[in-house]
This record gives structure tokens, C-alpha cells and sequence, in this order.
């Protein structure tokens, strides 16, 4: 049986009615240079596809943003702070899940910003990544200062908040931790397709893929590397630059209802205010 065959199948019938889908890859947890990091950025690379990096920027070392100076197709994002846990025992993991003072959450994002800002430059873009894909509503309120306009979780895209930029296909399985075997990874590869050509509130919301380079055993990046021959080579697959992702995303593209409804006098990409 060919690889992954429920999700070219889809595919296939989203090109059969003439429609294509806009993917993004996204990988969390980078601080510096690794074997690993090099292997994403070599794999990327054969796949001739973008790539936005989740930095979690306590102690992110320059040799990061060495690794990714000829690459321009390779954006970075802004991952928490330093990756703790805050919550209490019993709940679920998260670093900006209210769980502190507001003033304390906004200083570490602030800084956060500040020294991806110096070590990335104009390749850090307005995204926030909470750890754990977790974030609170007094967290959420201290990302508007420091022009994190746009929020990156794991899920469909909530209304009424602020912009989302969203991952949606994990390769891990966390209780195991390892990668998917192939025909889960490939069943909820088709699965995430289906919902996104089903629901016409979510088809202007590009499906991401979401990775974890430093935790990928051999068969995570096994399947890793197959999932992306089918998804970067078919023809209704379309992978835009994150850049310009985040700019539909501010402009309100992924609304439900069609053409492009920007915000009126809303910017493009609005580069990480500096204070
Ligand atoms: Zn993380």
C-alpha cells in the first residue's frame, strides 16, 4: 500500500474540484544550534518550503540565528519565555495561563521580544507562541504592547480575540514520546484536510504543521520527511512565505465569507514594535 494514501486521496479530490489549500509548517523550542536544528533546516530545504521557528528566547544563543542567516525563508516567532510551568499541580501545563501577576507576564514578554529582536532582527514577526499552546486572558491583554498582534495556538482560529496563525497537525505522540506511526499521521493528515474543505468558516485559515526538532526520534523524522514529499509536491498545496501569512492573518483574509476584507487602514506585516 502507498504511504500516507488517505492523504493524497484528499488531496487528490480537492484538486478534483478545483480548490487549493495554503499550508504552514511551524517547529517549537529552538534556543540554539543542534544536529537536530540542522537536520529541520536540511529538510525544509530539500522540501524547498518556509519555515517559522517558536524561540523560546531565555538563553536563545546567536549560533540560532547563524544557523538560519542564509536562509530567508526561515521566520522566527516568539515561544513564552523560558518554557516553565506555572501552573499548579493537577492542572495543565502552561507558562502564560494566569497563573501570575499580569505585570510579571508582560515584563517576560517584553524582554522576550527584546532579545529576539537583537539576535533576529527583522525576521522575528509579530507572533506570539505560548508554551504548551496555552494562554490566559490577562496574558492575552499584555501582547497588544509589545506588537504581538498575532496569536499562534494549536486548533481552529477562535473569533473575537486577537488574530490566530494556527497549528493544526502534530507529528508527536506525546504519551509515547515519539513521532505518529504513518497511518496515524497519515488518518489525521486527511482528517485535518477533511475539516478544512468541509467547513467553510475555517478554509481561509491556512492548516499548519506543527514539529518539535529536538524531541524527533528516527521515526518522527521518517515520517516527518514522507508526510512532506506529499504535501509540498501536490499541485492544490500552495505553502506562502509565513511573512505573508501573518499579514493575511492581520488583515482579517481567513474571515469566513471570501474575498479578502482587510481592516480598514490595517498594515501589513507590522514588524515587532521596539519600545
Ligand atoms: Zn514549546
Amino acid at each position: 500500500m502507498t504511504i500516507f494514501s488517505k492523504t493524497r486521496a484528499r488531496l487528490d479530490a480537492l484538486s478534483g474540484e478545483g480548490r487549493t489549500v495554503s499550508l504552514w509548517w511551524r517547529d517549537d523550542d529552538a534556543r540554539w544550534s543542534t544536529r537536530a536544528l540542522g537536520r529541520l533546516l536540511a529538510t525544509a530545504g530539500e522540501a524547498r518550503l518556509p519555515l517559522a521557528l517558536a524561540v523560546i528566547p531565555e538563553k536563545a544563543e546567536a549560533s540560532l540565528a547563524e544557523a538560519i542567516a542564509d536562509r530567508p525563508e526561515v521566520a522566527v516567532l516568539l515561544h513564552g519565555w523560558r518554557h516553565a510551568n506555572h501552573a499548579p499541580a493537577g492542572e495543565k501545563r502552561a507558562e502564560f495561563g494566569d497563573h501570575r501577576p499580569a505585570a510579571e507576564m508582560a515584563g517576560e514578554i517584553a524582554e522576550g521580544r527584546d532579545r529576539l529582536q537583537g539576535l533576529f532582527g527583522e525576521r522575528l514577526l509579530p507572533v506570539f507562541v505560548p508554551p504548551w499552546n496555552r494562554i490566559g486572558t490577562a496574558a492575552l491583554a499584555e501582547l497588544v504592547r509589545p506588537g504581538l498582534s498575532v496569536l499562534s495556538v494549536y486548533g481552529p482560529a477562535r473569533c473575537g480575540g486577537p488574530a490566530e496563525l494556527n497549528a493544526h497537525l502534530d507529528i508527536m505522540d506525546w504519551r509515547a514520546m515519539r513521532g505518529l506511526g504513518l497511518d496515524e499521521l497519515d488518518r489525521l493528515a486527511a482528517d485535518a484536510l477533511e475539516l478544512w474543505s468541509s467547513d467553510t468558516g475555517r478554509s481561509h485559515e491556512p492548516l499548519g504543521l506543527l514539529t518539535h526538532h529536538l524531541q524527533h526520534d528516527a521515526g518522527a523524522w521518517y515520517a516527518l520527511e514522507h508526510l512532506l514529499e506529499v504535501l509540498a509536491g501536490h499541485p492544490c498545496v500552495r505553502w506562502p512565505q509565513v511573512e505573508s501569512l501573518v499579514a493575511a492573518a492581520l488583515a482579517g483574509e481567513r474571515r469566513p465569507g471570501g474575498e479578502a476584507e482587510a481592516r480598514a487602514g490595517g498594515p501589513l506585516v507590522r514588524k515587532v514594535a521596539s519600545q
